[in-house]
């Protein structure tokens, strides 16, 4: 069931497209019945989880921090973390490029933006992302890296809508781009696209699909 999911979405992706399998709240098993069907890429939103997960499991998974981040829990992941996701305040920011620092990494990190209509969605406003980008302090973290954007759309069946707030974070990403990272091509990557909607997201220019329940089924709460 897992073996076929990856296969199927695997195989539907764009070669350029990254699957990155939400592992979180899954047990170790079904992670190694995805690895043993050639997938590397995890995502995890809880630290003590990806920590747990990381000592068991094959050391070549990139691992993937995708929830919202505390700052005090940076340090836990600093040493191994392939790509955090959410990146949501320029205090976080701070933060990762300090434990990078000491560790030796500049740690590859992407910035949330919010576009959804929800009020409880982490993230920086499109205007808030663009002052921080252009006010610049950023470029002076040398333990963090930021590679792309991250955003996650409104939880709705409108498919307009959907498609409508995917469109605001690749015209930030393609501003951004031009804008800020014009000699940087590692800024790349746009995350966006979950099990229901990653099809829409397809259509909107994301890198990377965050894909949990329809490779895992339903998570256990
Ligand atoms: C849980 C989660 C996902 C995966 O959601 P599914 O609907 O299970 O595919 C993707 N992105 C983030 C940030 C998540 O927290």
């Amino acid at each position: 069931m897992i073996e076929q999911e990856i296969k199927a979405i695997t195989a539907e992706l764009p070669k350029d497209v990254k699957l990155v399998a939400v592992s979180k709240f899954h047990p170790e098993e079904a992670i190694m019945e995805a690895y043993e069907a050639g997938q590397r890429i995890f995502g995890e939103s809880h630290v003590q989880e990806l920590q747990r997960k990381h000592e068991h499991l094959p050391k070549d998974i990139e691992w993937h921090f995708i929830g919202h981040l505390q700052t005090n829990k940076v340090k836990y992941l600093a040493p191994y973390v392939s790509l955090i996701h959410a990146v949501d305040s320029p205090r976080l920011l701070a933060e990762i490029s300090k434990q990078g620092e000491r560790c030796g990494r500049r740690i590859p990190c992407l910035l949330q933006l919010h576009v959804a209509q929800e009020e409880t969605k982490f993230g920086f406003l499109p205007e808030e992302a663009d002052e921080f980008l252009r006010e610049g302090d950023w470029r002076e973290m040398k333990g963090a890296q930021i590679k792309g954007i991250m955003c996650m759309a409104s939880l709705t069946d409108n498919e307009v809508q959907v498609a409508q707030e995917f469109e605001r974070a690749q015209r930030f990403f393609t501003h951004a781009r031009d804008t800020y990272f014009k000699d940087d091509p590692d800024f790349c990557e746009c995350s966006w696209g979950m099990s229901d909607d990653y099809k829409i997201a397809l259509r909107h220019g994301t890198t990377m699909v965050r894909i949990g329940s329809k490779i895992f089924g339903q998570r256990q709460y």
